[in-house]
């Protein structure tokens, strides 16, 4: 019982999420019906059975289906003010959140910086009445041409004023190397920008040197493949570069059998620095409170465990110095009061 009122009060920090993968079933078909969006499905209970993957290019297609429903700022804004209640109910007091502005951009011609202000008018609502903030990695799928990575780059560059924190890159990593991007990720480097990339999820530890080699990124998004590679380990446990885990995610698209042959426990054991997110929660049927619960429950981590893993997440984020001390201190106060 202390374990759950702990996981569900302490102050959190999400690091790794999507934001069109966020979106709730109700209000996807909502958009789908109001945007005359021809989907699959048309109930909950048949959005619950089309959100089964079977691998990857499963869930990108349907992630494509998805980021088509949204057709104009007033829906960017209204997604993202959705995810900010659902943050703050969850008390997840900062979100650093992956949007790929570009397919909103190639679909429905709705120019990046728009879809930016959007979603920065969002957070500043929520800041305001709910007291959460939010932060935003534009980020670049890897099946994008090169060039229109360069677009994409260009763009987070230009909304670092409004609250772009970092350039990320996501997708499906086979047969599309980081390499692809080099441009780009030398535009944002050149700007000041931060990269976030993902990798080392549907490849292996190769992937994840080349992110690190191409992208010199902030934090790795998964990561969790590292494991193949000793070597990889070792030099990312000395630099302590922070790997954003998402476990349910890992377990939906089939990198992992179930929770309990999940990496988590060896990423730990090996001094890895570890972060919990819920990648696309509404898509997996998650949230990042079931994302610790499932942790907890699956390798019987105490309150000290998951204080630690809470801590990372306030550490590796872009917040002050000042907010982090104090976040960090109100996480102890609460582990203290509930172990
Ligand atoms: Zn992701």
């Amino acid at each position: 019982m202390q374990i759950e009122t702990f996981i569900a009060n302490a102050p959190k920090v999400e690091l790794h999420v999507h934001l069109e993968g966020a979106i709730p079933a109700r209000t996807l078909l909502k958009l789908a019906q109001k945007n005359n969006i021809a989907l699959p499905v048309r109930t909950l209970e048949e959005v619950k059975d089309w959100y089964q993957f079977r691998d990857f290019p499963d869930f990108n297609e349907k992630y494509i289906l998805i980021s088509n429903c949204i057709q104009n700022s007033d829906d960017i804004y209204l997604i993202g003010k959705e995810f900010l209640e659902g943050q703050a109910a969850q008390h997840i007091v900062h979100s650093e959140v992956t949007y790929t502005a570009y397919t909103h951009t190639k679909q429905w011609r709705i120019p990046m910086l728009e879809q930016i202000s959007a979603l920065m008018e969002a957070s500043r609502w929520a800041e305001q009445y709910l007291g959460v903030s939010m932060r935003l990695i534009i980020d670049i799928a890897r099946e994008t041409a090169p060039h229109e990575g360069t677009l994409v780059a260009k763009a987070a560059v230009a909304g670092m004023a409004q609250g772009v924190v970092a350039l990320g890159l996501g997708g499906y990593e086979v047969g599309y190397p980081p390499g692809r991007f080099v441009e780009a990720f030398e535009l944002a480097r050149e700007a000041g920008l931060p990269r976030i990339l993902h990798a080392g999820e549907t490849a292996g530890a190769s992937s994840i040197r080349q992110a690190l080699e191409v992208g010199d990124p902030l934090r790795i998004g998964h990561g969790v493949r590292c494991l193949e590679d000793a070597d990889l380990v070792a030099g990312l446990r000395e630099r302590q570069i922070p790997l954003e885990v998402c476990p349910t995610s890992n377990v939906c698209l089939g990198l992992v059998p179930d929770m309990f042959h999940h990496p988590l426990p060896r990423l730990l054991q090996e001094n890895l620095f570890v972060t919990i997110n819920s990648d696309d929660p509404a898509l997996f049927s998650t949230s990042l409170i079931q994302e610790y619960t499932r942790i907890q429950q699956t390798f019987d981590y105490s309150i000290s465990d998951l204080q630690k893993l809470m801590v990372n997440g306030v550490h590796a984020s872009f917040l002050s110095q000042e907010r982090k001390s104090s976040l960090v201190q109100e996480i102890d106060i609460l582990a203290a009061r509930e172990n």
